[in-house]
């Protein structure tokens, strides 16, 4: 698939994630040379959060953070976004750069969290499950002790807990995040093994007009760790996923370091293709923009 195409939905910067390694010049620099369509920066809104963990209330919404809290200053983003915004437009760049963020869903945050966002103008709202029993899958290995697929179907219920509640967001980020850190040799997800979960999830993102994100950050983690590529998502997930009606499909590298911007979205992108996606989709002012891929 060209390039030229795909937007790159989920990034990350040193600036303001704390997990985010590359700055926002090398993210720009990525996407230029790969020759994407654009890409939306979603820096990390974690709230409360603190090394993994949820200290409810531990700072004020539209205070400063707790030191350590995963939360940044929003008004800082907005000013740096339309600076980047304003360089590209007067160096005649033809990438889109759209002004995101990645909520991590608390279920006792609901739904204070998105009335308070409502006020900053996104154009793209990811919401993603990175806590398990109030613990970071990425810190803690607890999720898993019943076994990789118990952790799955749990990873899954919250997301569909989150998507019975009226939560303001795009994009259900990285349905798949659990399968990164589980224990031992990965295991894909497969919709034989999930498809009641799966399909309920499905129906309720097709209501609410909820896009599906594919993330490709498990995918060259594991590779540049192992040196093994795996496969792609279980294929009968997506088929899943457009049986039941579904047409938003947002394509994400979730990069963080310099270099992984854009990458696996063209190899990813031709295999949704061949399942029968005709398109995909990025957010402009809360609104999804269809790509065509033919
Ligand atoms: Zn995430
Ligand atoms: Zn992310």
């Amino acid at each position: 698939m060209e390039a030229s195409k795909l937007f790159d939905n989920h990034n990350h910067t040193r600036h303001f994630s704390p997990d985010g390694e590359q700055t926002l010049d090398e993210l720009l620099q990525d996407a230029q040379s790969r020759g994407l369509k654009g890409l939306a920066l979603t820096e990390h809104f974690d709230k409360d959060v603190r090394s993994g963990e949820p200290f409810p209330a531990v700072s004020e919404y539209g205070q400063p953070a707790a030191p350590g809290e995963w939360v940044f200053d929003l008004q800082a983003y907005h000013g740096c976004l339309m600076q980047a915004q304003e360089k590209l437009e007067r160096e005649g760049s033809r990438l889109k750069l759209t002004k995101g963020i990645e909520v991590g869903y608390l279920p006792y945050q609901q739904p204070t969290v998105w009335r308070y966002l409502a006020g900053f103008n996104f154009d793209a709202v990811i919401a993603s499950i990175h806590c398990v029993d109030n613990k970071d899958i990425y810190f803690f290995q607890d999720a898993y002790r019943d076994g990789a697929r118990a952790a799955y179907d749990k990873y899954l219920d919250l997301i569909i807990q989150m998507l019975e509640e009226p939560c303001d967001f795009d994009i259900v980020g990285h349905f798949d995040y659990v399968t990164r850190y589980a224990p031992g040799a990965y295991q894909r997800m497969n919709y034989q093994d999930h498809s009641e979960r799966l399909d309920r999830m499905f129906r309720l993102m097709i209501q609410s007009g909820k896009s599906l994100e594919i993330n490709t950050r498990t995918r060259y983690r594991l590779l540049d760790k192992t040196g093994t590529d795996i496969d792609l998502q279980d294929p009968a997930i997506i088929r899943r996923y457009l049986e039941l009606g579904g047409e938003l499909i947002s394509l994400s590298s979730d990069s963080h370091e310099d270099h992984n911007n854009g990458r696996f979205l063209a190899e990813t992108a031709d295999w949704l293709y061949s399942l029968g996606v005709r398109w995909l989709c990025h957010f402009e002012a809360r609104k999804a923009v269809m790509d065509p891929l033919d």
